[in-house]
């Protein structure tokens, strides 16, 4: 890749935050309530039910900016990538009410961002941590970890390899996220969004991410994550899946490599980005860190023209996701 896409960077982000508000209101429901409310496709728009607001965004959207604003901070003053992101993980802890030693950036200081919209109890309680000069000392695998790493594959420079991307986001997902399911399906989720920038294939997505997989990690700490994507790959063969089947296939994407691989499955067998976010956002599972896999994958695919037009009239905090969008091009 030569040339920025800022299409597809802008599709990228809007669309994750896209999925996120939509899958927002159902994340903690159950889909026969989830078909009794909306009908047989379930959620397919936005709705304020759950009190957060219409296209409000949540905790997989807030961390994502953060994580892009710490990744900017460190390639414009040539700094270490993981200690800014570290910096600004816990800016986005003190909009969440906690205590931190200071504050680093700019994001910090927009009070929309200090909505309180359900975060992950792990996400926090690490952070608490590192607040505290600690590190994070958990054995989690929660989806906190790969919801929020896109951007290590927005602002990946054209000669970095997929590796590198690999690695990185699969290290700021270990801020908090100890088990090794929780930081490489961070790792593969990031590779897997850095080819769709320039590729259209999810296919072919897929298969670098899990070649970056085995060459970087052993088998023992893989085998769950690596088994996931396989899950996916197989779900999709098959069609559209229905929610039951996303279950008890791939889990309800409450740990990282099953968002992942709800996320793939959708991506993998939608006719079109709209299709495959209203799939991942439709099961009993986590549906706004789904939701948000997704868009982020076919929003780097599609571009932002893609995504349904009443989906960014009403994305909350869409000018923040724009602005930040815009400096990744320089
Ligand atoms: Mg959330």
């Amino acid at each position: 890749m030569t040339v920025i896409d800022t299409d597809r960077i802008r599709g990228c982000l809007l669309s994750g935050a896209a999925g996120d508000a939509l899958g927002a209101p159902v994340e903690f429901d159950a889909w026969p309530t989830i078909e009794r409310t909306f009908g047989p496709r379930g959620i397919t728009d936005y709705t304020d039910r759950g009190g957060f607001g219409l296209g409000a965004i949540t905790d997989d959207t807030q961390m994502t900016l953060f994580t892009l604003e710490g990744l900017l901070r460190a390639r414009d003053r040539g700094t270490d990538p993981v200690a800014e992101v570290r910096a600004a993980y816990l800016d986005w802890f003190a909009t969440q009410g906690g205590a931190v030693p200071h504050r680093t950036g700019d994001l910090v200081t927009d009070e929309r961002l200090h909505a309180r919209r359900a975060p992950g109890l792990t996400c926090l309680s690490a952070l608490e941590a590192i607040a505290a000069g600690k590190t994070a000392a958990n054995d989690s695998k929660g989806c906190g970890g790969v919801m929020r790493v896109a951007p290590v594959a927005l602002t990946a420079a054209p000669e970095e390899s997929d590796r590198a991307v690999f690695t990185l986001a699969g290290e700021l997902a270990r801020l908090t996220h100890c088990h090794p399911s929780g930081w490489l399906s961070a790792g593969v989720f990031a590779v897997m969004v850095r080819c769709l920038l320039t590729t259209a294939s999810v296919e072919s997505a897929v298969d670098v991410g899990l070649t970056v997989l085995r060459e970087s990690a052993d088998e023992h700490d893989r085998v769950e994550t690596e088994q996931a994507l396989r899950a996916a790959v197989a779900l999709a063969r098959h069609g559209i899946p229905h929610p039951d089947d996303v279950e008890r296939n791939l889990g309800g994407g409450w740990t990282g490599e099953s968002a992942l691989a709800i996320a793939v499955c959708a991506a993998l067998c939608a006719p079109d980005l709209r299709e495959g976010v209203r799939i991942a956002v439709n099961h009993s599972g986590d549906s706004d860190s789904t939701g948000s896999l997704a868009g982020n994958l076919l929003g780097a695919r599609d571009g932002v023209a893609a995504v349904p037009t009443e989906w960014l009239d009403s994305l909350e905090c869409r000018d923040l996701i724009e602005g930040l969008a815009k400096r990744i091009g320089g």
